[in-house]
């Protein structure tokens, strides 16, 4: 494709890092580290849910943070945002999928916000501005919250026509990260798919047509666990766009099951089944659902290879429990619908680390960098065994940008006037091996209990 989504991931990467002084925090895994309110990571902003809330160590890395920026590896089935019943039925929900955000943690708000996402959009990924709708909060009497006209003030200054620009309650323009935890109003944007038309009315309406892509919250509020709303601290920006609907946007294609982030997953599921080549059908169109069964199980398998590589078995309960519900399903549609032989649901998974792992190493510097710099500090890796690590893989650490992250650190500790936290971060070794290594080891490891079932 003339913009593969290695390239859509890091151009919006560079814009905030680059152009705007956000600094780049890598992924973390997709189990939730000390937060038992959630199953999975569902969000950019769960890493960063102490900051948001005040309650952050001084001493830490993270309460440097102003401007950050960063792609994360979600997923959402079970707990408040679960979309398994979607999968495979629609071309734009995933189990497993990538959000790209940027933050403010007290730094800029509203105004720079939504500029800087506009510029985005239609000048470095050239969207044509017609084709794009904007969703703001409209206020809710009964909680007495009332309506971000700030925002749609923005908007309009920013030249987005009145008829583009609309109004949405609660559900869809107040966002909140779970049952309790950060939340508040938050101004949305659509993408319509066709053009050349009004499409206002399909925005929010589960049309395929018009796909929500952008989501800018304003974080001022925490839903406390009596369910009221407390004011926090300080007010954050926290921001997420999945990248397989950017992807899709870009690359012309009205499903992401139609880019280059999943055409080679499908083709290769193809190869195993018996039922026929991949079509994009959906609906009634979708005779004895084997469109539906390719995506179904394309999904899963990123899935289950993203929670096993994060260290998520299929199990017993909670989260483990609903993985292992997403094999079943994976294997059933496998089997059942499309006549692929046994076995052939594991033999996906060297693809999907080819496609993830091809992705990362097209775009390594960075984030490398900073992962290099968490295990140099958090679990005194020497610096140069990280280098030649990755020099073996062809890869290369930004040496201005790990100067600078130490020079930072110096003036952290100083000010804090206490010597940094050790924590033993083994979580972020096996971050830092993903980056680099190909998933060879995760993979037996995910074959063999896929074998046992
Ligand atoms: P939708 O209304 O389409 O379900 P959402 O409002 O639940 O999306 P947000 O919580 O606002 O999504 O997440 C921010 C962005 O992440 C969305 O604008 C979208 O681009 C992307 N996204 C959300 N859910 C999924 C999913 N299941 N698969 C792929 N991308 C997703
Ligand atoms: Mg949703
Ligand atoms: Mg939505
Ligand atoms: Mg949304």
């Amino acid at each position: 494709p003339e913009l593969p989504a290695a390239l859509v991931r890091s151009t919006f990467l560079d814009f905030f890092r680059q152009k705007h002084g956000h600094q780049l925090v890598p992924s973390s895994p997709v189990r939730p580290r000390g937060d038992p309110s959630l199953l999975f990571v569902n969000a950019g902003m769960n890493q960063f849910k102490p900051l948001l809330l005040g309650t952050a160590d001084p001493r830490s890395e993270m309460s440097s943070y102003r401007r950050v920026v960063n792609s994360q590896k979600c997923v959402r089935a079970g707990g408040k945002h679960n979309d398994l019943e979607d999968v495979g039925r629609d071309q734009h929900h995933h189990t497993f999928f990538e959000m790209l955000g940027n933050w403010s943690f007290g730094d800029y708000f509203k105004e720079e916000a939504c500029s800087m996402a506009w510029s985005l959009l239609t000048e470095h990924y050239g969207i044509p501005a017609d084709r794009l709708y904007v969703s703001y909060f409209g206020g809710d009497a009964a909680s007495h919250l009332p309506a971000d006209e700030e925002t749609r003030h923005i908007w309009l200054d920013i030249g987005v026509p009145p008829a583009r620009l609309l109004p949405f309650g609660l559900k869809e323009n107040f966002w909140e990260m779970g049952d309790c935890g950060p939340c508040g109003p938050c101004t949305e944007i659509h993408y319509d798919h066709v053009g050349g038309r009004d499409a206002a009315v399909l925005v929010n309406a589960d049309s395929p047509d018009v796909v929500e892509i952008w989501n800018l919250v304003f974080m001022q509020y925490n839903r406390e666990v009596d369910h009221s709303l407390r004011m926090l601290p300080q007010f954050s920006v926290d921001t997420g766009m999945g990248l397989e609907r950017l992807v899709s946007v870009l690359q012309g294609r009205r499903s992401n099951y139609d880019t280059d982030l999943f055409t080679p997953l499908l083709h290769a599921i193809q190869q195993r089944s018996r039922a026929g080549p991949y079509g994009g059908r959906t609906g009634a169109a979708d005779e004895g659902k084997v469109d539906m069964a390719y995506r179904v199980v394309a999904d899963h398998v990123r899935t289950l290879s993203v929670c096993i590589a994060d260290g998520v078995h299929p199990g017993m309960s909670g989260a483990e429990l609903v993985l292992r519900r997403i094999l079943r399903r994976a294997v059933r549609f496998c089997v059942e619908v499309l006549q692929a032989p046994q076995g052939a649901l594991a033999s996906l998974v060297p693809t999907v680390s080819h496609i993830l792992v091809k992705y990362i190493s097209h775009n390594p510097c960075g984030q490398v960098t900073s992962v290099a710099w968490s295990l140099h500090r958090n679990l005194g890796f020497p610096l140069d065994l990280v280098d030649l690590m990755l020099e073996e893989r062809g890869v290369q650490v930004d040496r201005q940008e790990l100067d600078r992250l130490m020079a930072e650190s110096q003036k952290v500790k100083l000010q804090a006037g206490a010597q940094a936290q050790v924590t033993l971060d083994v979580l972020s070794l096996a971050e830092l091996q993903r980056l680099a290594v190909p998933h060879t080891d995760d993979s037996l490891k995910y074959q063999y209990r896929l074998e046992r079932g």
